[in-house]
């Protein structure tokens, strides 16, 4: 059936489900109502890893960015990595509610509308395929093929993830940058990320270690610009 088609459907006819984090009736995962509890991140932001910053702040980039140097240009998040946006996270990647990842593509999708980036194809974080074999699927790529769509550009699933590594939230800073040093390489039938711009999309940000290693194999491959989207940020340190 061709989009148009679906699309129409849809509108005559709109899907009923529950939502998988309150279980009333909902038109998608999760519902308006439960959706209306996100903290939405808003006002002044910082301008490489797009985290909130107070406004008696003054520089434009916050002190971890200041610190050390990323590898992508800039990071956008939807919400902060807390309270009704962790039970969202927490929901998708460890209770099986795989379709949140479409309602969280959804709004990473107008996020990006939103902030009017050029971008030539979509790139998932890749999980391990131990870890895939385990949870059935991998949100980031999920939530990128939902982007990818309303972009109406490619999706490149060109980044290949060769370590297992451990959870990142169960690590301290370091620990997470070490834990992600040369976990991913990139897939060699795609030789043509040179000169363009890429859209990352993982579901969450907190150090920015697993975007920025990501992001130094694409820049190897002379990737132009990466722009990072995730669903959730961590606050800011
Ligand atoms: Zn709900
Ligand atoms: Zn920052």
């Amino acid at each position: 059936m061709d989009k148009i088609k679906r699309k129409l459907l849809g509108i005559l006819y709109p899907k009923r489900t529950k939502c998988c984090i309150c279980g009333r009736e909902a038109r998608e995962a999760v519902c308006s109502s439960c959706l209306s509890l996100l903290e939405y991140i808003e006002g002044r932001v910082c301008l490489k890893c797009g985290k909130g910053i107070e406004d008696e702040y003054d520089p434009s980039v916050c002190p971890d960015c200041k610190r050390e140097n990323k590898n992508f240009d800039m990071a956008f998040s939807c919400f902060q990595y807390k309270d009704m946006g962790k039970t969202i996270v927490h929901k998708l990647k460890y209770e099986n509610c795989k379709e949140i990842s479409y309602t969280l593509g959804r709004l990473m999708y107008q996020k990006i509308v939103d902030e009017g980036i050029k971008l030539d194809a979509v790139v998932p974080v890749p999980i391990h395929e131990s870890k895939k074999a385990i949870r059935g699927f991998n949100q980031a790529q999920l939530i990128a093929e939902e982007i990818a769509v309303g972009l109406g550009i490619p999706l490149w699933d060109c980044i290949i993830r060769t370590k297992a590594t451990t959870d990142q939230f169960k690590l301290d800073k370091v620990s997470r940058s070490m834990n992600v040093h040369d976990a991913f390489c990139i897939n060699v039938l795609y030789n043509n990320v040179s000169e363009r711009n890429i859209l990352l999309v993982d579901d969450v940000y907190t150090t920015g270690s697993t975007a920025d290693e990501c992001s130094r194999i694409l820049r190897q491959q002379g990737v132009q610009r990466i722009f990072v989207i995730t669903a959730a940020t961590g606050s800011n340190t």
